[in-house]
């Protein structure tokens, strides 16, 4: 039975199929041939994950996973969080997301906040969830080239550089999708086959 990922990010599929071993199909929406538009309406990272995951499972029986993520700033009250993709408009700009967050945390001297994955995976059993974060700091203006979203406005705990700063395989490996993914894949490895 294929394990199917609610994503029509390729480059993600491709990433998570990598650190399966031999032997697991992961397919993707596209792989399932999948036309639906799953309207992302939660307000909470878990609610957006489990919306995702759960129809996919509901639709085709086989074991389904998704994944949500987000920046959540302590002095905003964890914003923009489930909203980051869309922060400043529909149309996910990173560049005016990043201006956005600057302009509203400019009174704060609080700068603290946290990249933050959460993923749902349902299957007959149920659901079950596993989550990965970083935390860091939000700093005063954009450095680095390297990454997406506010990868250049961030700083992780105990580093210099931004996220932006540093090579992708560098920010990869300490990442919160990279924490919530290698407890997933330990999981499914471990109980599912
Ligand atoms: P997604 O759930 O992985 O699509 O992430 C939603 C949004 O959160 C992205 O569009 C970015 O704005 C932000 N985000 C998530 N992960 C990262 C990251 O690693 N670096 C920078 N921004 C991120």
């Amino acid at each position: 039975m294929p394990l199917v990922f609610a994503s029509q990010n390729e480059h993600k599929v491709a990433e998570i199929r990598a650190l399966l071993p031999k032997g697991w199909a992961l397919w993707s929406l596209n792989d399932l041939g999948w036309t639906e538009e799953i309207e992302e309406t939660g307000e909470t990272l878990e609610q957006n994950a489990q919306i995702k995951a759960q129809r996919v499972f509901e639709v085709t029986g086989f074991p389904c996973f998704s994944d949500d993520s987000g920046l959540e700033v302590q002095a905003l009250q964890g914003l923009p969080g489930v909203h980051s993709a869309r922060y400043a408009g529909p149309e996910k700009n990173d560049r005016k997301n990043g201006e956005k967050l600057l302009q509203a945390l400019a009174p704060y001297p609080n700068r603290s906040a946290q990249f933050r994955t959460v993923i749902a995976f349902v299957d007959a059993k149920g659901i079950h969830w596993f989550s990965g974060s970083v935390k860091g700091n939000i700093i005063h203006d954009f450095r680095g080239d390297q990454g997406f979203g506010y990868d250049p406005i961030f700083v992780p705990e105990g580093w210099d550089l931004t996220f932006a700063e540093v090579e992708k395989s560098v920010k990869n490996k300490i990442s919160h999708r990279a924490i919530a993914f290698t407890k997933f894949i330990e999981y499914i490895i471990a109980v599912e086959k």
